[in-house]
């Protein structure tokens, strides 16, 4: 119970509504530890734990929950991720895998970076760094 009482206020802390599904799903995420969700990988997960949603509503439920800052959207490749780690940083991409990874430690900074276009301002930099494994 007290469980299921913390997804309740980490969603409501989110401004997020906890309905039953949408904490089953919070619950999901906290239990499997950190990791890049991919709405496809995500829809099979919850089912093979016996929570049938259809995949648009993981789609849905993953980009409310990535806008309302509980999950980090990141794309890459021709993929969009949803990352458990909140925290800011920057990940690897496996340019065979297709799979991405954080990377850990000390974070790269990026240097030189333009001006926003007029009107516009620069809210975030992803550095996405691909990498192929050495046989
Ligand atoms: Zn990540």
């Amino acid at each position: 119970m007290l469980r299921s009482s913390e997804d309740a206020e980490t969603l409501g802390g989110a401004g997020i509504r906890p309905t039953r599904q949408r904490m089953a799903v919070m619950r999901a995420i906290r239990e499997g530890g950190h990791r890049h969700l991919t709405p496809e990988s995500f829809h099979r997960e919850l089912g093979d734990a016996g929570l049938k949603l259809s995949l648009a509503t993981v789609y849905n439920t993953l980009n409310h929950f990535a806008g309302a800052g509980l999950l980090k959207r990141v794309g890459a490749g021709d993929r969009t991720f949803y990352c458990t780690n909140t925290e800011p940083h920057h990940h690897f991409l496996d340019e065979v895998s297709g799979r991405i990874e954080d990377i850990p430690g000390l974070q790269p900074e990026v240097i030189g970076l333009p001006p926003a276009p007029e009107g516009a301002t620069i809210t975030a930099v992803d550095v996405i760094i691909r990498v192929r494994r050495d046989r």
